[in-house]
Formats: C-alpha cells, sequence, structure tokens
C-alpha cells in the first residue's frame, strides 16, 4: 500500500498523531517539532479519510493568521478551498456560535461587540451610582477586574464576596453585575462575554450542548500551554460527549507559555490526563526548524527554569550544524539599529528574500530606532501585529502636543489634543469654539485662552482646559530656555497626557508610556523641533514593495509559531530583556516567563540567529550604561559566537568612571542565579580597580559629543564643556581621558 501524499515525510510520533483520530490525545512537544503541521495534517486526513464533514471539526488556532495559514494549507492538501470550516481563534468561534443562540443570554443575534473605547465609557455610567472615586480606582482598573473574572469563567453571581476585591471601595462585584445588566439593555457585549456567555449557555441549555456534541465529532487545539480557564471550561464542555470517546486533539508546549499576563493557565496542560481519562500522550523530539547550534542554544537558555514537564528535542534537519548562535556587542541603540541593517543589506546581496528576515523585539518601544534605520537605508520592512512606530495612536498624539506647542495656529493638531485627556470638551464645546475662531479671526488655541480669559466657559472643564492652554504657553517659555528636549517633556507631563496613559491599567498601556519615552530619546537626535517633525513626516510616508519581500519587524509575542531563516533578537539587556518590570516585581515567576518568551525568541530561527546587546541606551536624554542581559549568560558556550562583546567589554573597562548601573543593585542580583551573580560581581570589582581619574580640567572624548574638558566632577555624573556641544552633564564612564 502507498502512503497517501499528504502522510509522505512526517515521522513515525508524527503520524501516530495524525492517525490515532479517535480518543483524547495530547501533544506535548518543543518548538518546531511539527505540533501545528501535525493539527493541520490531522484535519485534512479526517476530511479525506471520510471520517467527517468539513463542519464536523472544531479547530483553534491562537491567532487569525494562524488561521489562515491552516485554512491555506488545509486547502491545498485537500485541493480544493476549504469552505464552511469552524477554523479560528477562540473569540472568532465563540462570536459565531453566540449569534446563534443569543436569546439564551438576552440577547439578540445581531448584538454588538463592544471595542475597549466603549467598554470604558460604559462602565463609567455604570459606576455611577456608587460614586466610586476614579482618581484613586481608575477605570481601567476596574475593566481589567472585571475582565480577569470572565478569563476565569466568573459571572457576577459566581463571585464570591471572599473572591471580591478592595478595588472601588469593595463594590467591584457589583459594579460588575450592574456593567453585564447594561450591556444586556444595549443588546451589546464585550470581548470576554463572547466566551463567558458560550460556556454559560453550553453549560445551562444541554439542547444547545448536545447539538454541538452531534456536530463536532473532532476537536483540535493549537497552542494548548497558553489557553486560559474560561476557554479551558468551554473546550471541556464541548469536548466530553456522553456516552461517547472524546476526540480531542491538543498540541503545546509548556516552555512557550507567555501569556500568564492574560490569564493563561499552563496547568491545562497538567490537567489534560485527568480530564479527559485514557489520553494518549504523543511526544515529539524531532525538531525540523532550526540548526543544531540553535537548538543548543535554545535548550541551555530553557534549561535554567524549574518545573518544567521536561521535553527532549534533538535535531532533526539533515544539513550540518550551521553557524553557531551569534552574539554582538554594541555601544548604544542606534549602532544595534545599524549593525542589524548592514547584517540584512549584506544577506539580500548574497541573494536571502527578505521575507525571510525577522527582528524580534521585547517590547514595541524598540521598533523605533529600526524602522528609522530601515527607512534611511531603503529596507523595506512591515510592522507585523502592530502599528507602525510613528502611526501608533499615543505617537500621534504626543506628535500633535508638539505640533501645537510650535504652531500656535495648527487647529488639526490642536483639535486631536484639546480633549486628550478629557477635558470636558465634547462636540458642541468645539464647535462653540469654531464660531468663536471664526468671529475673532483667530486660530483655535488663541481663541480657546481669550474665551477663558472672558469667563465663555464655565465650571470645572474651564479649569481644565486653562491648565492645557497653561501647558502648552509654558512649555513655549521652557522651549527658548531649555531646549525642545524638556519643553516636550514637561508638555506631556503637565498636560496630564503622560499621567492619563500612567494611570490607565489597560494592559497595553504600560507600553504606550515607554513608546512616549522614546519618542522623547529620539528627539534628542535632532536640534530643533522643527526637524524632528520635518523627519517624522518623511518616515511616515513610505510603503511599497509586497509582503514577501519585506523584513518582519515584530514583538517576541506576535511571533509565536512562527519561522524565519534568519532572526535577530536585539535587546538583550538586563532593564529590557528581562524587562525592568519583571525585575522590579522580583520573584522567579515573571523572571521564568520572561525566559519561556526567549526561547520563544531563539526557536523561531532556522539558520542564522543573531542576538544583540547595547552597552548604553538613552532614558530620556540622559545616556545609561545597560548590562548584558542574563539570558546571555545561560547560552551555552559551545553553541555560541561572542561577536564585538569583548570589545565593548574592553571599551568599558577603558572608559569606565564609576559603575552607577542600577543592575547592580542587591534587590536584583538576589533573583539571578549564584553563578550569575558572582560572575557579575566580579567584573563590577574589576571595572571599579580600573577606573580612571577624571579630574575637573581633565580632557576627554565623549562618543557623542566629541572632545571637551571636565568642568565639574562628581560620583558618577560629570559636566563637561564640549568644544561643538557645549557644557553637558554627561555620565562620567562615558568619558574617555585624553592625554595632552
Ligand atoms: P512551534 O512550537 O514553534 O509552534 P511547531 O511544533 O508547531 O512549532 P511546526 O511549525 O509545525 O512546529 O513545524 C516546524 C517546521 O518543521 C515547519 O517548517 C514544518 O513544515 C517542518 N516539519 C514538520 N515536520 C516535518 C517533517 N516530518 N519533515 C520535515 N519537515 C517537517
Ligand atoms: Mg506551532
Amino acid at each position: 500500500m502507498t502512503t497517501p501524499s499528504h502522510l509522505e515525510r512526517l515521522n513515525p510520533e508524527q503520524l501516530a498523531a495524525i492517525e490515532t483520530t479517535e480518543g483524547p490525545l495530547l501533544v506535548l512537544a518543543g518548538a518546531g517539532t511539527g505540533k501545528t503541521r501535525v493539527l493541520t495534517t490531522r484535519f485534512a486526513h479526517i476530511l479525506l479519510s471520510g471520517r467527517a464533514k468539513p463542519w464536523q471539526v472544531l479547530a483553534v488556532t491562537f491567532t487569525n493568521k494562524a488561521a489562515r495559514e491552516m485554512r491555506e494549507r488545509i486547502s491545498f492538501i485537500l485541493g480544493a478551498p476549504a469552505e464552511g470550516l469552524w477554523l479560528g481563534t477562540f473569540h472568532a468561534l465563540c462570536a459565531r456560535m453566540l449569534r446563534r443562540h443569543a436569546e439564551h443570554v438576552g440577547l439578540t443575534s445581531g448584538f454588538l461587540i463592544l471595542d475597549t473605547d466603549d467598554q470604558l465609557r460604559l462602565l463609567k455610567q455604570v459606576i455611577e451610582p456608587w460614586r466610586v472615586d476614579v482618581k484613586r480606582w481608575p477605570l481601567p482598573g476596574l475593566m481589567g477586574i472585571i475582565q480577569r473574572w470572565k478569563d476565569r469563567g466568573l459571572t457576577p453571581d459566581a463571585i464570591t464576596p471572599a473572591e471580591n476585591v478592595d478595588y472601588a471601595d469593595g463594590h467591584a462585584r457589583a459594579i460588575y453585575a450592574a456593567y453585564q445588566t447594561r450591556l444586556r439593555e444595549l443588546n451589546a457585549c464585550d470581548f470576554g462575554d463572547l466566551m463567558l456567555h458560550m460556556v454559560e449557555i453550553l453549560r445551562k441549555h444541554p439542547d444547545v450542548l448536545e447539538q454541538y456534541h452531534r456536530m463536532f465529532r473532532y476537536i483540535l487545539v493549537d497552542e494548548y500551554q497558553d489557553t486560559n480557564t474560561v476557554q479551558y471550561l468551554w473546550l471541556r464542555l464541548l469536548a466530553r460527549r456522553p456516552g461517547d470517546v472524546s476526540n480531542i486533539c491538543c498540541v503545546g508546549d509548556d516552555d512557550q507559555s507567555i501569556y500568564s499576563w492574560r490569564g493563561a493557565e499552563v496547568e491545562n496542560i497538567l490537567r489534560f490526563e485527568q480530564d479527559f481519562p485514557g489520553a494518549t500522550i504523543v511526544r515529539l523530539e524531532r525538531n525540523y526548524r532550526s540548526t543544531a547550534h540553535i537548538l543548543g542554544a535554545a535548550a541551555g537558555l530553557i534549561s535554567h527554569n524549574d518545573g518544567r514537564l521536561g521535553k527532549t528535542l534533538r535535531p532533526g534537519r539533515e544539513d550540518a550544524d550551521g553557524e553557531k548562535v551569534r552574539v554582538v556587542g554594541v555601544w548604544d541603540s542606534d549602532a544595534e539599529a545599524r549593525e542589524i541593517c548592514m547584517r540584512i543589506e549584506r544577506l539580500h546581496g548574497e541573494g536571502h528574500p527578505l521575507g525571510e528576515i525577522a527582528i524580534l523585539v521585547r517590547a514595541g518601544f524598540q521598533t523605533r530606532a529600526f524602522e528609522e534605520r530601515l527607512v534611511q537605508t531603503g529596507i523595506p520592512y512591515r510592522i507585523v501585529g502592530g502599528v507602525r512606530f510613528y502611526e501608533r495612536a499615543e505617537i500621534r498624539d504626543a506628535l500633535a502636543y508638539m505640533r501645537a506647542l510650535v504652531n500656535p495656529a495648527d487647529d488639526l493638531a490642536f483639535e486631536r489634543i484639546v480633549n486628550v485627556p478629557k477635558r470636558g470638551v465634547g462636540t458642541a464645546a468645539l464647535q462653540k469654539m469654531h464660531v468663536q475662531a471664526r468671529a475673532r479671526q483667530q486660530p483655535l488655541a488663541p481663541t480657546l485662552a481669550a474665551m477663558i480669559e472672558e469667563k465663555l466657559i464655565k465650571g470645572k472643564s474651564a479649569d481644565k482646559q486653562a491648565e492645557f492652554i497653561a501647558a502648552l504657553s509654558g512649555a513655549r517659555a521652557t522651549l527658548a530656555k531649555e531646549g525642545h528636549v524638556v519643553a516636550v517633556e514637561t508638555l506631556l507631563e503637565e498636560s496630564g497626557y503622560l499621567d492619563m496613559w500612567r494611570n490607565d491599567t489597560a494592559p497595553d498601556a504600560p507600553g504606550r508610556v515607554e513608546n512616549l519615552h522614546e519618542l522623547v530619546r529620539a528627539l534628542a537626535d535632532f536640534p530643533t523641533l522643527g526637524e524632528f517633525l520635518e523627519h517624522v513626516s518623511l518616515v511616515m510616508d513610505t510603503e511599497g514593495a509586497s509582503e514577501e519581500q519585506k523584513v518582519s519587524v515584530m514583538t517576541l509575542h506576535g511571533a509565536k509559531g512562527l519561522e524565519f531563516d534568519t532572526v535577530f533578537l536585539p535587546g538583550w539587556e538586563e532593564g529590557v530583556f528581562p524587562s525592568q518590570r519583571t525585575l522590579d516585581e522580583g520573584g522567579n515567576k515573571g523572571l521564568e516567563e520572561e525566559r519561556r518568551l526567549a526561547y520563544v525568541g531563539i526557536t523561531r530561527a532556522r539558520h542564522r540567529l543573531t542576538i544583540l546587546h547595547a552597552s548604553s541606551r538613552r532614558i530620556y536624554a540622559n545616556w545609561q550604561e545597560s548590562m548584558p542581559s542574563r539570558f546571555l549568560d545561560e547560552l551555552p558556550d559551545e553553541h555560541v559566537e561572542r561577536e564585538g562583546e569583548n570589545a565593548t567589554r574592553q571599551a568599558r573597562r577603558d572608559h569606565s568612571g564609576l559603575f552607577s548601573s542600577s543592575v547592580f543593585s542587591d534587590d536584583i542580583s538576589g533573583s539571578m542565579s549564584p553563578l550569575v551573580a558572582k560572575r557579575r560581581k566580579r567584573m563590577q570589582e574589576e571595572l571599579a580597580a580600573s577606573t580612571p581619574q577624571i579630574k575637573v580640567g581633565t580632557r576627554v572624548f565623549h562618543q557623542k559629543f566629541g572632545y571637551g574638558v571636565v568642568i565639574e566632577a562628581d560620583r558618577g555624573a560629570t559636566e563637561v564643556s564640549f568644544e561643538k556641544s557645549g557644557i553637558k552633564r554627561v555620565m562620567s564612564s562615558y568619558l574617555q581621558p585624553i592625554a595632552d
């Protein structure tokens, strides 16, 4: 008998996972072992072998992109377009189901799905009777609590008083109930409700559940390690068919669980055997994606985590070891971007397609330096699963603030920000302002100032708007006195714009604050605000090249499940990766999740992997020394080639004054492995011993500002009069003494 073509080139374990169609099955395997491929082939196999019709298989992916890819591959194997499939993300599948049964939860099938803004607006109305102090208990925080409850499958009545939280003076539970009632009245639901409502319906309406039990003969789930409780409950309800076997197949990797901050419970994997007695567990051990060195590096890194399920990963590729993983040390973030772009150009010149190259970052703010360099060098790129840096909402807001600062007549910029944060300027108020502006033949900003002056605006909103106008004129004065960087920083603070995001406890808010800091950092590279804004409009105006011919830039979270020939992982420094937040929180849990994220990053690469770290990053306008990430120490030497790193260490030794980096503080070394802590300590001592003498009068060289003479020296920061750039305060560790 010949093997059907879709089953060719699969190893025996993969074949077993595909052909064991009946009964519960868990595929527990490391990165790149073909889990997704097994799932796709299994889907096709079930259809081709006549076990089920296309609509009788439920397949869950983690992203819409993965769903699209799976649909394409199934069509390819079937040789026909795959129609009517129940294939998609948890939310997409639940939305489709809920439309059919909406009446069971008091909605009609045309219900509206609210976005985040709508949710907050609604919540704001709902909390009124409780008179919650929203300064103390910001709304997004409350929204976050409600969402976590929904992630856990808890309806308001399921929340016991003990489960209630202090938030909003202990009213959170009651507010949750009122919020749900209000949603129903509006025939609406939020994202979390899609899952929550469907679980409730399946629990309370046996007829509905039975209908799906009859329909879904097979269930397939990718990235099972990242399911949260409500998703898990939904799967379990659908899979447990009375008097019948559960044909549920889940694939996952505990080492790639990276969404616990969104309520994912890796324990779901551990519970699988209990939930589905008699489950078959298949382990795949051959990795077909990456070269032996890349795998060796990944394995060495992840071995530092405790409490793993333990899996073996062996190279499955026939080609040799390939290149070692490169670890490259560079001077700063600009050098990092230059280095990566140079390497990309070289690879491209050697015939490697750009679509097979990816830059994976820990946090969204990091993309800015790369985007700029990519634009400058003319390398086409795309930001995957995200928005280009200068197109992000908070960046556009901040740019509007800058425009309003330099040009009081920029009405468009003014309109964008006059009510961000909220200052009681609704549509009606804005219309009134326009009428006044026309009558006075003035732009909006001076009009508003005059209207406040003449008391044409009253009440609390008048105060807020007055503060806004004051912030703008204050920043203009600062601009003249202290320069554009300080002026913009002040404006974003005084206008309350930064605070708006700081007080926002939505999961993406801290990232927005980081983006804003990065924006201010970028400003420092330009002599004036005008030149900066000009530059931004040029950077924003680039398009062209088809998707396959573009370098992908994305976050590590967004790269899950994907693969590229060449991967660059920049910013492996303490405080960037692992993130400062993780370090501040302390403890091992967060650190282990960061390490899993690093593991996901490394295992995206097929042939070439380059990891970079910079010795200094700019925090606002100041340079700060940064230490290589502890994860770099955890990569086994035999798989790694370190480039330039020794050079930077040497350079640092030569240049170094006081080592003032925060990574040396005790609280952080407490969470390091003793070995790493020891190595760090030694290095610190070495550096201290080689501290050069920088005194008043010493002639020095600085990487950014050039030659100068020290005019004041104290701990760490030193004042230097530079020949070209004037007097600046800089870290002494960045100064190289020059012999006359
Ligand atoms: P991740 O954990 O990153 O999601 P995965 O386990 O889902 O990885 P896949 O993406 O399914 O792995 O497969 C990794 C790569 O290996 C893909 O390019 C796939 O086509 C290839 N592959 C899988 N199985 C085989 C095989 N038996 N022979 C050759 N190539 C294979
Ligand atoms: Mg996969």
